[in-house]
Parts: C-alpha cells; structure tokens; sequence
C-alpha cells in the first residue's frame, strides 16, 4: 500500500527512536550526491521522492533479499574440488582452479552493471 508523505515521515521518526538503532555517517562525493537526489526522485516519478534514509534503508533490505536468494540458489550446489555445499567460505584446495573459492565467489561480490 503506498505511504502518504505524512506516513513515511511518520515512520522515520519512530525508527529514529527505536532503541538499538546505529547511525551511521556517510561520505559521498559529489558525484554519488547527484545519483542520490536523482534516484530518490527518480524513483518516484510526480511523487514526493524518497527520503535520503528511506532510500539508503530499503536498498539494504533489497541486497540482503538478493544475497538470500544466490545463496539459497548457490545451496544447490557444490564445489567442484572438495564437494562441499556451496558457499564455501574455508577449502584447503583454495586456490585451485576447480575450488569454488577460487573465482567463484565473484558470483556474489556487488556487481555495478555495466
Ligand atoms: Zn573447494
């Protein structure tokens, strides 16, 4: 359901005030300002743009929801060198072009496409 800006500014204060919540100090050059303000914008074209935090906040849940899914797809399947269930995140085969290790944790790296 789509929040009214009253709604969402709401809710930015009550996040505010959970206890437990970390701030976070960001530094952006000029260049990731201006993708900043364009994609908040963007985003919601003769709406109110997303707030900076909103933004930030629902682009963390995205990834995460985007790890979760690779990961549960990567479960399936298993290292070539030593068989086991993939991600590995420890082989001793390491190294070694047929060790998942090796290159095949590029398959979850943050990939800007190009
Ligand atoms: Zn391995």
């Amino acid at each position: 359901m789509a929040k009214s800006p009253a709604e969402r500014k709401q809710e930015q204060r009550a996040r505010q005030a959970t206890a437990g919540d970390k701030k976070l100090e960001l530094v952006l050059d000029n260049q990731e300002l201006e993708m900043l303000a364009q994609n908040c914008a963007g985003r919601r074209p003769g709406r109110e743009p997303y707030e900076l935090y909103e933004y930030i906040t629902t682009l963390i849940r995205i990834d995460n929801a985007q790890l979760n899914q690779q990961v549960a797809e990567l479960n399936k399947r298993n290292c070539g060198r030593c068989g086991d269930q993939l991600p590995v995140t420890e082989c001793c085969f390491r190294g070694e072009n047929a060790c998942w290790l090796t290159r095949g944790w590029h398959e979850l790296k943050l990939k800007i496409p190009s």
